[in-house]
C-alpha cells in the first residue's frame, strides 16, 4: 500500500488545492498515513503571505520529514512558487536526496504534475523542480534593479494551478466545505506577493463548480464558501477592475445557482472589495435563503493616501459605500474586514482614518496584520518608511481595543434569540480537530461544542454525552457574549 500525509497552510483557496491534490490521490490508490502506516509521500502545501506565513511554512516541513525521514517530499503551494531554492537547501540539511523531492508552485501545471507522478510511479522516484532562484539569491544588485530582476524570475512560467485534478468528492476534515471558483492575481497591491505566487487570473467553469458543489452537499456538508484568490474577477481574464468591459459580472448568478442546491444550508462568499458588492450581487443575497448575511470585504486602510500607495483598487468613500449598500439590504449583515497597521508612510492621521471607517462601519470581526515587508513588492522598496516599533505597537493596541468593543456590540444585539448554527468538529483535548467519524463515535460525557451561524458568529454551547451532532444545523438560544463569539444553550 501507499500512504501519504499532507499539511496545508494559508487560505481557503490553498485549503481547497490541497484537497484537491489529496483527493487525486485517494482516487490513485494512495491512502492516507495513520496508526500502523507509515507514509512513503509527505505532502506540504505552504503559504507565504507574510513572513509568520514562511517560517510556519518551513516549520511545517522539518516536521514532516522529522515524522517520516524516508518519505518522498512533495512541496506545492505559494512559498514553494515563491522560494524554491530555499526551500531545497532546507531539505537538503534535513538530509531529503534531491531525488526524493519534489518542489511545484503555483507557476507549474500541479495537475499534470501530480497526474504524472500518480500514473508512472509505482516504485517512489522523484524529479527536482529547477525552479526560481532563490530570495538570496540576487543579493549583488541592490534597490529597484534587484526587485526587477526577483520579479522577472518570480513571473517567470505558466500557472495552470489545480485544473484538471478532477472534483472534490469531500472536503475531508471540515463541516463547512471551501469551493475555489477563481485563482489567481495580477492587480499588485504593493504589499501582496501572491500576484508573483498566482499570477494567472482563471476562473473555473460554472457546470463543474456546480457539479463539485452537489457531490460536496450530497457527501454531508451542509455549508459551501465559495472562494478565489480575486473573487470579484470570478469570469473575468484580469483582475485589474479599469480593464474589465461593461458585462455584468457571473459572480451574483453562480451565487444564486449554488444557493437553490437541496439539501444546502448556506452559501457564503470568501472576500470581497467593495466594487463587487453590486445591486445584483445584494439581490441574491437579500433573496436566496440559503445565503449567508455576511461578507468579507478587506479594508486594510482607511486612508486614501495610504490606499493609493497600497495601489488598491477602491477609496474609502467606495468602502463606506459598499457597506452602507450592504446594511440597507440585508438584515444585521456581518461585515468582517482585514486591516494592515504600519504600512510604510502611515502618519497618525492616516490611523486615524482608519479608527474612522472601523468606526463607522461597525465591523462584527477585524483581522488584524502588522505590515510585513515582503521582497520584491512595492512595499519592500518602502520599508524604511515604516513608522517606528512603538508607533506601530500602540496603533496595534487601539485597533484590537476598538476591534473588541465593535465585536461586542455586534453580537450583543443576538442575546436572547435564537439563531441556527453547524456544529463544528469536536476538538482534541489538544485543540486539534478530530476526523468526523471519530468525533461521532468519541462523545464521552457532557462537553462544550461549538456551532457556526450564518452571521459568521461562532456560539459555543453545552452538549449532553452521546449527542451527535457533529454537522448538523441546530437550533441555539443565545444566553451570552464571550470575547470569542457566543453563548448559547441547545434548543431540540
Ligand atoms: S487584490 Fe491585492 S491583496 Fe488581493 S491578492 Fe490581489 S494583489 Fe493581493
Amino acid at each position: 500500500m501507499r500512504y501519504f500525509t499532507i499539511t496545508t497552510l494559508g487560505c481557503k483557496v490553498n485549503q481547497y488545492d490541497g484537497s484537491a491534490v489529496a483527493g487525486a490521490l485517494r482516487r490513485a490508490g494512495w491512502s492516507p498515513a495513520g496508526p500502523g502506516r507509515r507514509p512513503n509521500l509527505v505532502l506540504v502545501n505552504t503559504c507565504c503571505v507574510t513572513a509568520t506565513a514562511m517560517r510556519k511554512s518551513r516549520q511545517a516541513i522539518r516536521r514532516a520529514v522529522r515524522a517520516a525521514p524516508s518519505a518522498a517530499v512533495f512541496v506545492l503551494g505559494c512559498y514553494g512558487a515563491a522560494d524554491p531554492a530555499r526551500l531545497r537547501r532546507l531539505l537538503r540539511t534535513l538530509g531529503v536526496p534531491d531525488g526524493n523531492v519534489l518542489i511545484a508552485g503555483n507557476h507549474d501545471d500541479l495537475s499534470a504534475r501530480v497526474s504524472r507522478f500518480i500514473e508512472g510511479n509505482d516504485s517512489l522516484s522523484y524529479e527536482t523542480t529547477e525552479g526560481r532562484k532563490g530570495f538570496d539569491e540576487f543579493h549583488d544588485e541592490s534597490g529597484l534593479a534587484h526587485v526587477k530582476k526577483r520579479r522577472k524570475d518570480m513571473l517567470r512560467g505558466g500557472c495552470v494551478g489545480t485544473e484538471g485534478l478532477g472534483l472534490l468528492r469531500e472536503f475531508a476534515g471540515h463541516q463547512r466545505a471551501f469551493v475555489k471558483v477563481q485563482d489567481g492575481c495580477d492587480a499588485f497591491c504593493n504589499y501582496c506577493i501572491v500576484p508573483y505566487a498566482r499570477p494567472r487570473v482563471w476562473s473555473r467553469r460554472e457546470e463543474d463548480i456546480l457539479a463539485e458543489c452537489r457531490q460536496l452537499v450530497e457527501a454531508g456538508h451542509k455549508e459551501i464558501v465559495l472562494c478565489g484568490v480575486f473573487l470579484g474577477a470570478f469570469g473575468r481574464a484580469t483582475a485589474i477592475r479599469r480593464k474589465w468591459d461593461n458585462t455584468p459580472s457571473k459572480l451574483p448568478q453562480l451565487v444564486r445557482k449554488v444557493s437553490e442546491i437541496p439539501g444546502l444550508w448556506r452559501v457564503r462568499l470568501s472576500s470581497l472589495e467593495p466594487g463587487d458588492v453590486s445591486d445584483e450581487l445584494l439581490a441574491v443575497l437579500r433573496d436566496a435563503s440559503t445565503a449567508a448575511p455576511h461578507l468579507h470585504l478587506p479594508l486594510q486602510n482607511g486612508s486614501d493616501r495610504i490606499l493609493r500607495r497600497m495601489n488598491r483598487q477602491y477609496r474609502s468613500a467606495d468602502y463606506r459605500d459598499a457597506v452602507s449598500r450592504l446594511r440597507e439590504a440585508l438584515n444585521r449583515p456581518a461585515v468582517t474586514t482585514d486591516i494592515i497597521v504600519g504600512y510604510p508612510g502611515e502618519t497618525d492621521d492616516d490611523f486615524a482614518e482608519t479608527l474612522a471607517v472601523a468606526r463607522e462601519a461597525g465591523f462584527a470581526k477585524i483581522h488584524i496584520f502588522p505590515f510585513s515587508p515582503l521582497e520584491p513588492t512595492g512595499a519592500w522598496l518602502r520599508r524604511d518608511e515604516i513608522p517606528s516599533q512603538g508607533v506601530v505597537r500602540k496603533r496595534l493596541e487601539q485597533l484590537s481595543e476598538l476591534e473588541a468593543k465593535l465585536a461586542q456590540n455586534y453580537r450583543g444585539q443576538f442575546v436572547g434569540e435564537t439563531l441556527e448554527g453547524l456544529v463544528e468538529n469536536a476538538t482534541t483535548p489538544n485543540g486539534k480537530p478530530v476526523s468526523m467519524s471519530a468525533c461521532r463515535s468519541a462523545l464521552l460525557g457532557k462537553r462544550t461544542r461549538k456551532a457556526m451561524t450564518s452571521r459568521y458568529l461562532t456560539v459555543a454551547f453545552p452538549a449532553s454525552s452521546g449527542d451527535d451532532l457533529t454537522g448538523r444545523i441546530v437550533n441555539l438560544k443565545i444566553t451570552g457574549v464571550t470575547d470569542e463569539g457566543l453563548l448559547g444553550k441547545h434548543i431540540s
